[in-house]
């Protein structure tokens, strides 16, 4: 590391919480070190359009590097972080290769987010992927893709059926977003290009515990989502519990008495039921002495420092703040304010702090082509009018303006044709590459 004597700022995490946070700090005297366990700023937003062949990787991520090229106080460190030592102020995080490095800091921010939740069953993992990475959404594609292909080779019905039956667990707006884009995938991007199967009669199935989808949202909004989700065929059983995921089925137990077990034979599922802490989330809190709650989030005070912790803070889907909803707003808010926080803690370390005040600008989920959710406030909007609205709040959030251009040219084609560009899987590394079907 070099030495210095500006105060220097680590963030941990380059999501919308670090980036923010970064960004807020651009002007200041200190010195900003971005720790980031992956090379890119991810758009989560838009991940599942890019397991579904409608954008590519590149366009719903930034390299951090390229996003903090023009902030000279800044640096970017690709690497993960494992354990906070607090008296010494020091963050040790492993590199690429394993070994590891450390950090020394006057100001940390923990804005490393949240991953997918098994509840308790990862050996689940290799069967139902998440959503909530670039892996996942390439990892989903390739399965999505596969099981069509695999279809397509098998000579039966019956052989083909498990593998165009594709099981969704979670109805919130990931689920949902991911349930009606497989739908749209099937009957309209892959309609004409295969000659045994009929992509059309692919079965989506959405399994959800609660009594309705999209329990976030307005009951009316709901409603309104799930015509739409009948409309465009997906299937879906609510007040289900996924109990088991093999490689060849999923079983779900419904939540009411007396409990009806089903099972289902699909080769595809996929995972969106829920979200934990990151495992760093955990030596964090152990180290600074402080509580997680259920989820592992860390309960944050009014500037958002952690109790006890005045150089401390938490920010984004990993904090535990007033019941804030895991959204890229209360991240990117928050980041932003505990950035002038410490521009101004920096230069006057007696000065007040201020409390952070999130402002509400709305929540929106995406269904299917020409429809969409948008709830702020008293304003409640679905169907078409949602539909531009989600679109250009999401091009508006997306970092870099070329990917904004090329997402709207993306989805002004698939609009346009129904076409789906962004399909092509990859089997691994070059070993496996050479040898894929062993
Ligand atoms: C599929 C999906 C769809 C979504 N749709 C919407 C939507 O429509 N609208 C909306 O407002 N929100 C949406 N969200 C939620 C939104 O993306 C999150 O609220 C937001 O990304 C949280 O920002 P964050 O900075 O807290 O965490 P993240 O964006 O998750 O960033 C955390 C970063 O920390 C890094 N990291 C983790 N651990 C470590 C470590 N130990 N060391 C170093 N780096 C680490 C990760 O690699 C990651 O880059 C969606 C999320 C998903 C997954």
């Amino acid at each position: 590391m070099t030495t210095q004597s500006r105060p220097r700022v680590l963030i941990v995490g380059g999501g919308f919480g670090g980036l923010y946070a970064a960004r807020a700090l651009r002007r200041s005297d200190v010195d900003v070190t971005v720790l980031e366990r992956g090379t890119s700023h991810v758009f989560q937003p838009l991940l599942y359009q890019c397991a579904t062949g409608l954008v590519s990787e590149g366009s719903i991520s930034s390299p951090l590097r390229h996003l903090l090229r023009r902030q000279k106080n800044a640096h970017v460190a690709l690497g993960e972080a494992t354990t906070v030592d607090p008296g010494a102020r020091v963050v040790t995080a492993s590199r690429f290769d394993g070994s590891t490095y450390e950090f020394a800091y006057d100001y940390l921010v923990v804005a490393a987010g949240m991953q997918q939740s098994y509840h308790g069953h990862d050996e689940y993992i290799q069967h139902a992927p998440g959503m909530k990475t670039l892996d996942d959404a390439l990892t989903v594609r390739r399965k999505l893709i596969a099981a069509f292909e695999m279809a397509e080779a098998l000579s039966t019905a019956e052989e083909r059926r498990p593998w165009l039956t594709f099981a969704v667990a979670g109805g919130g707006p990931t689920g949902v977003e991911l349930a009606g884009q497989i739908r749209e995938l099937a009957t309209r991007a892959l309609a004409d290009e295969f000659r045994s199967i009929d992509p059309g009669e692919a079965r989506v199935l959405l399994l959800h515990g609660d009594d309705r989808v999209l329990p976030s949202f307005d009951r009316k909004l709901s409603a309104a989502a799930q015509k739409t989700l009948d409309t465009v065929g997906v299937e879906t059983h609510l007040g289900v519990h996924v109990t088991d995921v093999t490689g060849t089925d999923v079983e779900t137990t419904s939540k009411a008495e007396p409990k009806t077990v089903t099972r289902y034979d699909t080769r595809t599922v996929l995972w969106t039921a829920g979200v934990e802490a990151v495992p760093f989330a955990r030596q964090l809190a152990e180290a600074l002495g402080v509580e997680q709650d259920r989820s592992g989030r860390i309960a944050v005070e009014s500037d958002l420092s952690v109790p006890g912790h005045r150089n401390v803070w938490v920010v984004g889907d990993l904090m535990s703040y007033q019941d804030l909803a895991g959204v890229a707003e209360v991240a990117m808010q928050g980041g932003r304010h505990v950035g002038s926080l410490i521009a101004t803690d920096s230069s006057d370390p007696t000065a007040s702090r201020q409390a952070f005040r999130y402002r509400d600008f709305g929540t929106a989920a995406y269904i299917s082509r020409g429809h969409a959710l948008v709830q702020a406030g008293p304003l409640r909007m679905s169907g078409f009018l949602g539909w531009v609205s989600w679109g250009v709040i999401h091009i508006a959030f997306l970092s870099g303006a070329r990917n904004r251009v090329g997402t709207l040219i993306n989805w002004a084609a698939t609009l346009a044709t129904g076409s789906r560009r962004e399909r092509a899987i990859t089997f691994g590394d070059p070993e496996t590459a050479r040898r894929p079907y062993r």
